[in-house]
């Protein structure tokens, strides 16, 4: 057997997608952002579930209420990024013998505020004792079949946009304090066609790769039409992750109608090609650098 260093996130998701059984009624399983299944003629139930661990993923000190909104928060992004809206959240809860019910109030309360704000009703969930506090969300969406974007439909001379500035998310506190970009989501879909869309956790480098290697298309992206947060770098931009900005490719025709649009700031950032082409950067001088997929690894 190989150490969880050595095959990394991505590979253990792969061993895992290949035991896991599914039922031909699944339309996607592992390998989105969410899980599509069958709901009614008309829509699909979209299912994601995301952990956060105490050390991991937010410090012991961190402000408890914004640790609770982001619990329910990064789940939100996903079923954004599927074109779907949230609908309703189990949240499950290990405790520390040492935690006291003020802590445990708060992450209620910031995880209440957000899924008010976003219509997201709170079903259920579990308690249980654990070494360091772990909370993790389970949410359902539900998106109209035809509003439905997956990470595979990316095609060459589509136009790859992205929604908002990049890097250092988690010196800023943006990774805590997101606005999971729905409304956006939901614009684009109803209004335009995405090809395919993926919201930034592991850095624009990564989760962009995952289109790609899904669409088995490659792209070109401009260095310096990259939207990058104050003071970060590109290299930042491109790998820090944790940004919960939505990238989403439009056919050449739609990018042309939608860059006439006022409703919301994007960023027109590069173009898909085909895959021999592979996964290229072009710097300020308009020279051509292999991108080299640096995102956060859990592994
Ligand atoms: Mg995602």
């Amino acid at each position: 057997m190989r150490s969880l260093k050595k095959i990394g996130e991505f590979g253990l998701i792969g061993t895992i997608k290949k035991s896991a059984h599914i039922e031909k009624e699944v339309i996607k399983g592992i390998g989105d952002d969410t899980a599509v299944l069958p709901l009614d003629k008309k829509r699909n139930l979209l299912l994601t579930t995301d952990m956060l661990v105490e050390g991991v993923h937010f410090s012991v000190k961190e402000n408890r209420k914004l640790v609770g909104r982001k619990a329910l928060a990064v789940s939100i992004s996903d079923i954004a990024a599927m074109g779907g809206v949230p609908k309703f959240a189990v949240v499950s809860i290990g405790i520390p013998n040492s935690a006291c019910e003020r802590g445990i109030k708060d992450i209620y309360e910031g995880l209440s505020r957000i899924a008010k704000e976003f219509g997201v009703s709170v079903v259920g969930g579990d308690t249980v004792q654990s070494k360091k506090l772990v909370i993790n969300v389970a949410l359902t969406g539900e998106s109209g079949k035809k509003d439905i974007v997956l990470r595979s439909g990316a095609k060459p001379d589509d136009v790859v946009f992205v929604t908002g500035a990049l890097g250092q998310s988690l010196k800023t506190k943006k990774h805590l304090k997101f606005i999971p970009r729905l409304a956006h989501a939901q614009y684009l879909v109803k209004c335009f066609k995405p090809s395919a869309m993926i919201d930034i956790s592991d850095g624009l480098s990564s989760d962009l790769a995952h289109v790609l290697n899904e669409s088995k298309v490659g792209a070109v992206i401009d260095e310096k039409a990259i939207p990058r947060a104050k003071g970060a770098t590109v290299a930042q931009a491109l790998s820090d992750g944790e940004d919960f900005e939505l990238v989403f490719t439009l056919p050449k025709k739609e990018a042309e109608f939608f860059r006439r649009q006022k409703k919301f700031k994007v960023y027109e950032i590069g173009i898909i090609v085909q895959k021999k082409k592979g996964f290229m950067l072009r710097d300020s001088k308009g020279k051509l650098n292999k991108i080299i997929r640096k995102g956060y690894g859990h592994f």
